[in-house]
């Protein structure tokens, strides 16, 4: 049985008859949405043996191939089998704009016409992937503006994949190491299956074989979801977004946060499992102002008390119609000091691809259920 999200993204009524697999039901599966295991149910309920479904995943996770024509280790007869029965659906490269920092910024188009960015950011000091989880946001984070669109929908596991999938194609990094992180448009816990399915289809040895150490997952904190990742068997990175160090700010910040206490999220994350020598990153939006006091740093310093963590300054990258404003460096410096002097391991993350929008929180591509259509929005920047 093939589930419903494999199915293909092709509008109702675009389906032919030689299409049709016996016994997966009626509709094309789509093998861009596919486990190991689910491909190899396809794989033989179409007849083959199943180590063929090992070749088919290494030729699009691993060489990204999307073409059944060019995986050439299959008999012909198969690939036009293959070709009649399945189909490979790959988010479409729109358009990618080279930051002057090197950074580079991808936007996609989805089989429904819907947009999306991922960014790859060339020295962090490693290669890393910055990939989006929906299309839009739910958490309304007051200085983000992805969350000022809204969410318009979840991305599928496929759709997650297949970012990391192009990209890597793209930029002739498919023998390279590259790190994952999920910071681009979305909040990945609340799009929790689709997330970590994607997950287990790049750590697959005969895809890109991905380890959880290089996966950083972010995340404003969705306890229950929090919880159900401290028992997957694969647990990337963890990064929380605190960004205030009382409930008042923390709950004007993050307006979906409002029923959270500071107090319960610092509690969960001292509960999230962590291995041998690993810490929380606790990333920590700088707002003149508003959350840069020398109390707050006091503060901060002692919330994560006796936790293995790390914090991640992030000074504000302003844009029209945030309505905040980011603190001079000096005051950064101030802020980072102060956390290091109180035992902390501190950060500044260096802001890229500034000039191209592809910085934190700029990602804002398609219009949102709030009604800003995107060329509206793209025109205030
Ligand atoms: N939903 C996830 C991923 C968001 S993007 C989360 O909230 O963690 C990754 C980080 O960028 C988050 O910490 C987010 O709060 C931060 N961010 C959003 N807008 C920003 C901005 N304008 N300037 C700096 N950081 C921003």
């Amino acid at each position: 049985m093939i589930p419903r999200e494999a199915r293909s993204h092709q509008p109702p009524g675009d389906h032919t008859a030689r299409g049709t697999v016996r016994g997966v039901g009626d509709e094309k599966p789509d093998l861009a949405e596919l486990e190991p295991a689910e491909l190899a149910a396809v794989v033989t309920a179409l007849g083959a043996k199943p180590f063929h479904a090992k070749q088919i995943y290494r030729w699009l996770h691993r060489r990204g191939r999307e073409q059944f024509g060019g995986m050439t280790d299959l008999s012909r007869s198969f690939r036009t089998r293959l070709e009649e029965a399945c189909t490979i659906t790959t988010p479409a490269v729109t358009s990618r704009e080279r930051s002057s920092d090197g950074t580079q910024k991808f936007l996609f188009t989805l089989g429904d016409g819907r947009t999306i960015e991922s960014v790859f950011i060339p020295d962090t000091p490693a290669l890393t992937f910055c990939v989006s989880t929906q299309v839009g946001c739910a958490m309304r984070c007051g200085f983000c503006l992805t969350g000022q669109m809204g969410l318009a929908r979840h991305l599928t596991a496929g759709e997650i994949a297949g970012q990391v999938r192009v990209l890597a194609r793209e930029l002739e990094l498919q023998d390279t190491r590259f790190n994952i992180v999920l910071m681009g448009m979305g909040e990945p816990l609340h799009n929790y299956d689709a997330t970590m399915k994607a997950l287990r289809m790049l750590a697959a040895p005969e895809g890109l074989a991905l380890t959880p150490k290089r996966v950083t997952l972010s995340t404003v904190g969705l306890l229950p979801a929090m919880a159900r990742l401290s028992e997957e068997p694969w647990i990337p990175n963890l990064a929380v977004s605190l960004h205030a160090t009382t409930d008042r700010v923390r709950h004007e910040l993050i307006p979906t946060s409002r029923h959270l206490r500071l107090s319960d999220l610092i509690t969960a994350c001292r509960r999230f499992p962590l291995k041998h020598r690993d810490r929380i990153t606790f990333e920590y939006v700088l707002l003149d102002g508003v959350n840069d006091t020398s109390a707050d740093a006091t503060r901060l310093a002692g919330l994560l008390r006796g936790l293995r963590a790390k914090v991640n300054l992030l000074p504000l990258n302003e844009a029209p119609g945030i309505p905040f404003s980011r603190p001079s460096d000096q005051q950064v410096d101030r802020f980072a000091r102060s956390l290091a002097r109180g035992g902390i391991t501190v950060s500044v993350r260096k802001s890229r691809g500034r000039d191209i929008r592809a910085a934190c929180g700029q990602l804002i591509v398609d219009g949102g259920p709030r009604g800003a259509s995107a060329p509206d929005v793209l025109r205030g920047l």
